[in-house]
């Protein structure tokens, strides 16, 4: 008997629950391969689509789906929350005080906003001038917020690195600055970007190529600010060095935290709760029979769908391996791919893995494309549109997308940029 749990049922989870379904169909009917799901909520948010959701591109009830019915036929779903991990007992305590027991163990907890470890932030203000879209209820609120704004200084503040999504914060300043314009108002709106890092992309090649798109669209950059504080009846951002941005409207990208029982769990996280994990296998650093995936590793790459979707790939593999008392294969490169979208109908497209920077070129087919790296075009944005589709119909239920491998493929990519 093999049992397999899995912690989290967002995009990881699903896609990995699925996957080992269809991977173990003969245990899972003959009852020797057990797969259990366990999430707190039975809410599915399709994240990605939280973007759109401020600037009334989506509806929030657009964006979400209950959890059970992503879950194929023979998968157990428990939604309770994971109080801690036992790696000594291999057993995992609910919070209504059950347990567990696992063979093998998935963690694909996620991360979360953590608005209240910023001074001030969620305190006067929250909700009426500071807003977050990371959320559904956030994404919402920030909506109704815009639709009447009348104008002012609208900052856009990266609090902190890792965030999910590290481009969907800029994609926010282009969205607004398209939004404002469409609105006859962009004169009466100045936009400032406010990051941690020292350019506008976690990327040099990308800061150095795409850098004047800010600048083309009016958006002020400003860097290696550290949010210390927050006072948002005095309407002020400030940096741990004392230096401070004015706002009427924030909206904040507050620190991301991983799951709070990872941190209970003996041996499993790091102090952020991120899970230690092998960078290419995926197993836990803890113990051989838990691995991790998604946005709770804390693998040195962007938190992203897509990761989660190439990691399980391998993860799939690993598990049948680990099972069968095979060697694990290190088949994870960090492979990511993200869309960008900029603004009137356009999108750029990022492909990369830990060794190899967003590079321009053609994906996913070297000579037709049809989409370009690191250019905004059209065809990119109509892919960022399909995403959505794509991944309740084809991620979610565990399928590879035709054409685009776990592994980064440098076929149309054009090396030359990576020492310019
Ligand atoms: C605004 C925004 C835009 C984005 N845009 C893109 C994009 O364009 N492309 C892209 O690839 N990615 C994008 N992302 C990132 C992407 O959505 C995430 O990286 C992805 O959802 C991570 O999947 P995950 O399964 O690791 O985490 P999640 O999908 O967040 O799932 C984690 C699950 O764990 C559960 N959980 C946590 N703690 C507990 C507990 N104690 N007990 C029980 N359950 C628990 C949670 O309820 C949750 O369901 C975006 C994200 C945001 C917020």
């Amino acid at each position: 008997m093999s049992r397999i749990v899995i912690l989290g049922a967002g995009t990881a989870g699903t896609i990995m629950a699925n996957r080992l379904r269809r991977r173990f169909a003969d245990g899972v009917k003959d009852g020797t391969t057990s797969i259990t799901v366990v999430d707190q909520d039975d809410v599915h948010v399709y994240q990605p689509g939280l973007l759109f959701v401020p600037f009334g591109i989506y509806d929030a009830d657009d964006v979400v789906r209950p959890r059970g019915k992503q879950l194929h036929d023979g998968i157990g779903y428990v939604q309770a929350a994971v109080e801690r991990v036992l790696p000594a007992e291999r057993e995992v305590e609910l919070g209504n005080g059950t347990r567990l027991s696992y063979d093998v163990l998935i963690v694909a907890s996620g991360t979360r906003i953590a608005p209240e470890e910023t001074d001030g932030l969620t305190g006067p203000g929250w909700g009426e001038t500071m807003f977050e879209f990371y959320t559904v209820e956030g994404a919402r609120a920030l909506g109704e917020k815009l639709a009447t704004w009348p104008g002012g200084r609208l900052v856009i503040n990266i609090v902190e690195m890792p965030i999910k999504c590290p481009v969907a914060p800029l994609e926010f300043a282009f969205l607004a600055d398209w939004f404002f314009a469409q609105k006859g108002m962009r004169d009466r709106v100045q936009i400032s970007y406010v990051t941690p890092l020292d350019g506008a992309f976690t990327k040099p090649v990308c800061t150095q190529v795409l850098g004047h798109l800010l600048e083309d669209k009016r958006v002020e950059l400003v860097t290696e600010f550290n949010a210390g504080r927050v006072d948002g009846e005095a309407g002020i951002l400030a940096s741990w060095d004392e230096r401070e941005v004015p706002f009427d409207l924030l909206v904040s990208v507050p620190l991301h935290q991983g799951a709070e029982f990872v941190k209970r769990s003996e041996g499993l996280g790091d102090d952020y709760g991120f899970v230690r994990t092998d960078l290419h296998t995926l197993q836990s650093r803890c113990a051989p029979e838990i691995f991790a995936i998604g946005d709770a590793a804390d693998v040195p790459t962007s938190k992203a769908g897509s990761v989660a979707h190439f990691e399980a790939e391998v993860l799939e593999d690993n598990i049948a391996r680990f099972l069968a008392g095979e060697p694990l294969v290190p088949a994870y490169d960090g492979h990511t791919n993200c869309f960008v979208e900029t603004g009137y109908d356009k999108a750029l497209l990022l492909d990369f893995n830990y060794d190899t920077e967003p590079l321009p070129g053609k994906f996913p087919f070297a000579t037709i494309g049809p989409m370009k790296l690191l250019e905004a075009t059209y065809a990119n944005h109509l892919g960022k549109l399909a995403f959505k589709w794509l991944y309740w119909n084809v991620l979610m239920p565990g399928h590879d997308i035709p054409a685009v491998g776990a592994q980064m493929s440098m076929a149309g990519k054009q090396p030359v940029l990576q020492d310019s």
